[in-house]
């Protein structure tokens, strides 16, 4: 059942050029001709192009086929940010001195629902990564089966070597602008990349203070205030349920393969969780210094020490290594190791071509993308074009913002559920997204769930939009 590991690199774009009438005239748009308007629009933001161009890509047949979208001019309408908020965060270090850094909030989409995605702390963070990330977000969000719209935000800020009174300084200043903007119904932030639990403590904390109300308006709150279980696990777990459909589907199954991660954050501590709860072997784990590769796998032990060493010490994955003695790939990611499958969740842009083809020669079978866009455009085609199951994040890496949308409903009922029931629940929406995907990405040579995951999210934002009118 394995699919044929020859690289091969040919291009799959779909060149059709869309014909409609204009004032009576046949009028003529090609992909090409549509990326022109959407790079002339969003200069310099090469990030945000690229998202929407796979997007496009994949939805252009069905644009073709199905006129009204191009009468209700729906993709200059869902490639246009509903607002977008930049704003100055001063702050003061402990030595007293004054720091600025800017923030961001870019509510791209609210019309399955109110906007909702993360906050992201980070040098690299910058209004393209933003905009992209809200972009994704929509068609993610539309894919959970919830209720919830599209939205992205954060700053340039580093939380690394800062003390924890900066950080909530620094949070506070960020909420000291926010909070005008967010609300239950109006937005609803939650963690990205540098933005955990300490981080949304100090920012609701400050949220609460200037609005004076306890509501649900951040989720990945802690247990005690208002979170829902399973949340921190969520977007890991979902990783490994939806790696399972897909597995299935094939044929094959996640027990007793051997399976490379990346990262050593959030989203990868409970991918390795879940994926050695259901039999799998994981061997590396990563940091921005470098990979460990541990070839009889992370046990238990030595994953409740990784969480140990990031979530509290805030230390280096490198210990991990001299701890257990065992290789330490200095500035390398883990993607040269043989694996049979690869979950990248560390960052954007992290498997290249190059990592794709190293992959795809040792016999990989699967990648699933935790993080947001950890695949570089031609790392993804070289999976598509050589029958390597392919899950996109903005399927894949769903579940973090499902289990966000089930604390929204927990706070709106004053509830909370037992970790068993969310976790059913999650599931569910795992297997939900998988068999849309499915259903709209089969293809001659098996399921494309790139194509399934855009046209699935694509269609139920856009006859939404058609139906609320020129909005
Ligand atoms: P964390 O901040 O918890 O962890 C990020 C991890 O990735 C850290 O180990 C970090 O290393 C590593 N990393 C970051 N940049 C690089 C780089 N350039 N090279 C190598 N390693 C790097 O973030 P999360 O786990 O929450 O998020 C990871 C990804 O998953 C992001 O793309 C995020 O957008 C996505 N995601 C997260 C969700 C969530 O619920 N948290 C939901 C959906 C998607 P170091 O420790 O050195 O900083």
């Amino acid at each position: 059942m394995r699919p044929e590991n020859k690289i091969n690199s040919k291009e799959d774009i779909n060149p059709t050029v869309i014909t409609y009438k204009q004032n009576g005239d046949d009028t003529y748009i090609s992909i090409d001709t549509f990326m022109e308007s959407v790079k002339m629009r969003n200069p310099g933001e090469p990030e945000f192009h690229e998202a929407v161009r796979e997007v496009v890509e994949s939805i252009w047949e069905l644009i073709h086929q199905q006129p009204k979208y191009i009468e209700g001019n729906i993709l200059k309408r869902m490639t246009e940010p509903e607002r977008m908020l930049m704003f100055r965060v001063p702050w003061v270090n402990d030595q007293g001195n004054i720091r600025v850094n800017r923030g961001y909030r870019v509510d791209f989409s609210s019309t399955i629902g109110p906007y909702k995605g993360g906050l992201r702390f980070h040098p690299s963070v910058n209004l393209d990564i933003v905009k992209f990330l809200s972009f994704e977000q929509t068609l993610k969000n539309s894919l959970t089966t919830l209720p919830m719209g599209g939205a992205k935000g954060g700053a340039n800020f580093d939380v690394k070597g800062k003390s924890d009174m900066e950080v909530m300084r620094f949070c506070q200043s960020f909420m000291n602008e926010l909070y005008r903007h967010i609300g239950e119904k109006t937005d609803i932030p939650a963690g990205d990349i540098g933005v955990g639990e300490r981080e949304i403590g100090y920012l609701f904390g400050q949220y609460k203070r200037l609005k004076n109300e306890f509501d649900g308006t951040i989720t990945g709150k802690g247990i005690s205030w208002g979170g829902s279980r399973l949340r921190s696990e969520a977007t890991g777990y979902g990783v490994v349920y939806f790696v399972q459909e897909m597995l299935q589907n094939y044929g094959e199954k996640l027990e007793g393969k051997t399976v490379s991660i990346s990262g050593s954050g959030n989203v990868a501590q409970y991918a390795a969780e879940k994926a050695r709860q259901q039999g799998a072997k994981v061997i590396t784990l990563s940091d921005t210094g470098g990979t460990i590769y541990d070839p009889d796998g992370i046990d238990e032990n030595k994953l409740q020490y990784v969480m140990h060493l990031k979530n509290d010490e805030r230390g280096r994955i490198k210990e991990y290594a001299l701890r257990y003695d065992v290789e330490y790939l200095e500035n390398q990611n883990p993607w040269s190791i043989k694996c049979d499958i690869a979950l990248p969740c560390a960052t954007e842009n992290e498997i290249s071509a190059s990592d794709a083809s190293m992959l795809i020669s040792n016999g990989c079978l699967c990648v699933a993308e935790g993080a947001n866009k950890p695949c570089t455009s031609d790392a993804v085609k070289l999976f598509l074009n050589n029958g390597i199951l392919f899950g996109p994040g903005k399927a894949a890496n769903a579940g973090g913002v499902a289990v966000s949308g089930l604390e929204m409903s927990q706070n709106g009922m004053r509830i909370q559920w037992p970790r068993e029931k969310v976790e059913k629940k999650l599931q569910e929406i795992m297997k939900d997204i998988h068999d849309n995907c499915v259903n709209y990405g089969k293809t001659e040579n098996g399921i494309n769930y790139l194509r399934g995951a855009n046209i699935a999210g694509f269609i139920k934002v856009a006859d939404a939009m058609l139906q609320q009118g020129v909005v």
